[in-house]
């Protein structure tokens, strides 16, 4: 869809921090695709394993880490991120493909440096906020 929509972009940038999925050059933008579990997303489609409970708490604890980290550095170096969370494109409440096309287009004709797309729709985000929309049953245990 990017593609035939005239966007130019690179896949999987390995020199860019966090490996963005996505990279609009003309743009400094950046598009992470992000899996609700493996990313603590604070959403229905994140549940722990039953299973090794413990190991994958901080096995995602420190996914989530690492992407606040990417976020920030992202953000310090000047570049622009979009983050789309898996329930948005897959699942029973997923978003139409166009809607969220429209989303990101609406996003990076925007000013918002931060933002995120799950099936809320599109949020502008802070660094600050990004913080708070881990899953919480990752800090109960
Ligand atoms: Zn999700």
């Amino acid at each position: 869809m990017l593609w035939h929509a005239g966007y130019r972009y690179r896949l999987n940038v390995k020199d860019m921090p966090g490996k963005p999925d996505i990279y609009l050059p003309k743009y400094h933008a950046a598009i992470q695709v992000n899996g609700c579990l493996w990313h603590g997303h604070n959403c229905p489609q994140f549940v722990l394993p039953k299973t090794r409970t413990e190991f994958w708490k901080n096995k995602i604890k420190s996914n989530v880490e690492r992407d606040l980290k990417n976020i920030a550095t992202l953000h310090d170096k000047g570049f622009r991120l979009l983050v789309i969370w898996e329930c948005a494109l897959r699942g029973k409440a997923r978003l139409d493909n166009r809607y969220i096309f429209s989303l990101f287009v609406r996003w990076l004709s925007s000013t918002e440096a931060l933002a995120n797309l799950d099936k809320q729709g599109l949020t502008s985000r802070t660094l600050h906020d990004f913080k708070y929309q881990i899953n919480p049953s990752l800090n109960k245990f």
